[in-house]
């Protein structure tokens, strides 16, 4: 074999082939499939990924190049992990070498092995363990060290004190040598399990129902909050680990805190349990790379990303949450780890647990027409009593920020009983806007069609979606007026009112201003804890996987703005927050009270999931969605473009429409950007929908190739976003 095939990081939909040097030819037994290799490409050297080995080439020869070296002794990649990357850059319309790219560590993106200097126990060796005088005192402690430790591990050492450059020198006089150790143990003896409680007949149900499946299965496990969903995972990765399989549990980015870590942890004390999350440095995501690819970790509690991770011997998946929309990645490669989970899972031939409170349509569709098997968990595991919700009419109520006298009446009896209360409002800031009292300016991103956010404390107007920031200004930038005042409500707002209104009561707001600095959100959640009487005030940071047993009333305050919205799921997205906020009250043994706030409360929704519970609402959202032919009862992809020149955004994509249209797919646009200007630049969509899949892929494939040539696709800067869920 002479050829190889190879991917390499380049926004092309294309591979690459490379010739074998002539030295290299007789080695070819040594370059695998998976493997790194560097390429000659323009006048770079690229890392590239090997693809396949093989006998012809349709480049002609006097054209093709040579690969300057091979990087890897053994493959990166399996094969069927490679086959993951390539159905994730199909599926996605993404090219291959930057699918590649994203799935990997950055310590393995470029072009060396770092194991070495990350992963590695060090050791005497036989000159070293003679204990040669040596003139730096650090590296002759360093030899003592481990002469009386014996082979020690990189992070001891230097918790003990040694550096790296210690380190080096010892290895470099040959003192010392590096390897990588990788302890399989837990494979071979049956899991430590700590107590656990017996299961009730539902939890029982699904966990019979799981553990005897055979081969892929897809199951939703439908439960409120405190059913005991996570009590269900657990057992059911009792099992897997008895038959010593890995297995990956998705959470959304914000599930990932210590109370849930912990609990996988006292359950398995001796399993090596990890964690992979945005905030691991390049080496900690290294090693439990590699740790997961040689099985020396059993179970990985990850974020999104870990869909890529390179497991030896996957037993199961499970997706926390999975209704969670951080699952979805909203630029470059616009994958949705739940549903890359179901390709992995039936590749695997394993099961896949998806678990919610508040199902995603698109799931609970898949569950309906049994493609997925239903598991519902209908009883809180410790209390048995629902939650009162109550509509409360805003129609000719008077209130103050945005709270009606009702409902702060409804906040100081829960208060006079210890109790605390939570008021959500999904906005931060003070103010969405400032307002000129003499002239009606409003105040506007200058960059964006949409408002600059008043920030009363720290004095500045905002742009949340740009980022633009100045002072706030004294007067009305028209007319000189002074007479400028903010207008509507952010979370800001809220903690100045009720301050005002409670003032022997402990606020914690808790938005993304308020836990801005590190360290400050667990120390809100742990002020939360200490429990007594308090008000909480957030955003949808306070409505996922807290615990807070004391609260027992939830007061949502913007429940009309989802109610009306262009984005067709902003129902879906309404009901589920409202109730997963709701899910908050009520976990202490009595029955908690949820208010809403609403000028329509005779809206068919709200009326459907406040009397009928979400499981009620989502079926019937469905039917709607049938009849209106939306997703998931359609498929669905989005073309977005930007640019400064308008024009040429919205040639780019009436250039994409055909003249004659196309039978079974529907195309829509070009039209405007729910926010048609960000950041100076204007956006316009496509959006294309067919009932039939393959037929939309076959589409969004000849689109891409035909964008590859496209003098107006190099004029914007587009995407594609297969399976968008949201509208932006
Ligand atoms: P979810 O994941 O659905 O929110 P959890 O599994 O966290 O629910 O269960 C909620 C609480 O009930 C937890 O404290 C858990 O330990 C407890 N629990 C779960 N199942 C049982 C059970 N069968 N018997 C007693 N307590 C249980
Ligand atoms: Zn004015
Ligand atoms: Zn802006």
């Amino acid at each position: 074999m002479s050829f190889v095939e190879v991917a390499i990081k380049v926004p092309l939909h294309r591979t690459f082939d490379y010739r074998l040097p002539e030295q290299l030819d007789g080695l070819s037994s040594q370059l695998h499939v998976g493997s790194r290799v560097l390429v000659p490409f323009g006048n770079q050297r690229k890392v590239a990924v090997v693809l396949a080995l093989k006998d012809t080439t349709e480049v002609p020869l006097n054209k093709i190049k040579s690969i300057f070296e091979v990087i890897d002794d053994a493959p990166i990649l399996t094969t069927s992990h490679l086959d993951l990357l390539r159905f994730t850059a199909r599926y996605y319309c993404y090219p291959l070498g930057e699918t590649i790219h994203i799935a990997l560590p950055s310590a393995l993106r470029q072009g060396h092995c770092p194991d070495k200097t990350s992963i590695s126990m060090v050791a005497l060796t036989e000159k070293g363990a003679k204990l040669p005088s040596l003139k730096a005192k650090s590296q002759l402690n360093l030899l003592k060290q481990l002469a009386q430790s014996g082979k020690s591990s990189l992070t001891e050492l230097k918790a003990l004190g040694f550096n790296k450059k210690t380190i080096d020198s010892l290895i470099s006089k040959e003192l010392i040598n590096q390897s990588i150790e990788h302890d399989n143990l837990w494979q071979q003896q049956a899991p430590t399990v700590g107590t656990k409680p017996t299961l009730n007949k539902e939890q029982a149900v699904a966990c019979t129902a799981i553990n005897q499946s055979t081969g892929f299965n897809s199951f939703l496990l439908e439960g409120v909050t405190g059913s005991g969903k996570t009590e269900v995972y657990l057992q059911c990765l009792e099992e897997v680990l008895k038959r010593a399989e890995q297995a990956l549990v998705l959470v959304p980015e914000i599930g990932l805190t210590p109370q849930t870590v912990n609990r996988f942890r006292r359950r398995f004390p001796d399993t090596p349990i990890m964690l992979w999350h945005s905030a691991l440095t390049d080496n900690e995501r290294l090693q439990t790379w590699r740790f997961c690819e040689k099985a020396s970790c059993a179970i990985v509690i990850g974020t999104r990303s870990s869909i890529f991770l390179p497991f030896l011997k996957l037993g199961m998946i499970i997706v926390d949450e999975e209704h969670d929309s951080s699952f979805k990645q909203q630029d470059t490669l616009r994958y949705h780890a739940r549903d890359l989970a179901a390709y992995r899972a039936f590749q695997h031939k394993i099961p896949l647990i998806l678990g919610s409170a508040t199902p995603a349509l698109e799931t609970l569709h898949k569950a309906i027409n049994n493609k997925y098997q239903l598991l519902s968990l209908t009883q809180r595991a410790q209390t048995s009593t629902d939650n009162k919700f109550q509509l409360l009419d805003m129609k000719g109520q008077p209130d103050q920020a945005g709270i009606a006298h009702a409902s702060l009446a409804t906040i100081r009896q829960h208060l006079k009983r210890n109790k605390q209360v939570m008021v959500f409002l999904n906005r931060r800031g003070f103010s969405p806007t400032l307002i000129c009292h003499e002239c009606g300016w409003l105040s506007e991103c200058t960059r964006c069609s949409t408002s600059a956010t008043f920030h009363k404390a720290i004095g500045q107007m905002i742009c949340h979606h740009c980022g633009e920031q100045h002072p706030v200004p004294h007067q009305c930038p028209d007319c000189g007026s002074t007479q400028i005042f903010p207008n509507g409500k952010g979370t800001e707002q809220i903690e100045e009112f009720l301050t005002g209104e409670f003032p022997d009561t402990p606020i914690s707001r808790i938005d993304r201003d308020s836990t801005r600095r590190k360290g400050s959100l667990e120390k809100a959640l742990d002020e939360i804890n200490l429990g007594g009487s308090r008000i909480l005030v957030g955003t949808q940071m306070l409505a996922k996987g807290h615990h807070f047993p004391d609260v027992s009333l939830v007061l949502i305050l913007d429940v009309d703005s989802g109610l009306y919205s262009c984005d067709f799921r902003a129902t879906e997205h309404l009901a589920q927050l409202v109730t997963q906020v709701a899910g908050r009250a009520g976990r202490s043994g009595e029955p908690g009270q949820v208010l809403l706030q609403t000028h329509f409360p005779e809206h068919p929704l709200l009326q459907d999931l406040v009397n009928n519970g979400y499981q009620d609402f989502a079926r019937f959202a469905i039917q709607e969605r049938e009849d209106a032919l939306l997703p998931p009862i359609t498929n669905m992809a989005i073309v977005r473009a930007e640019g400064h020149s308008i024009k040429q955004v919205v040639d780019f994509l009436t250039d994409l429409v055909p003249v004659h249209g196309l039978t079974g797919i529907q195309l829509l646009g070009p039209i405007p950007a729910p926010l048609e200007r960000v950041a100076g630049k204007y956006r316009f969509q496509l959006h294309i929908q067919a009932h039939d899949r393959p037929l939309l892929h076959q589409y969004l494939a000849q689109m891409v190739d035909y964008l590859s040539t496209s003098k107006l696709a190099q004029k914007v800067r587009w995407s594609l976003d297969v399976d968008p869920i949201d509208m932006i």
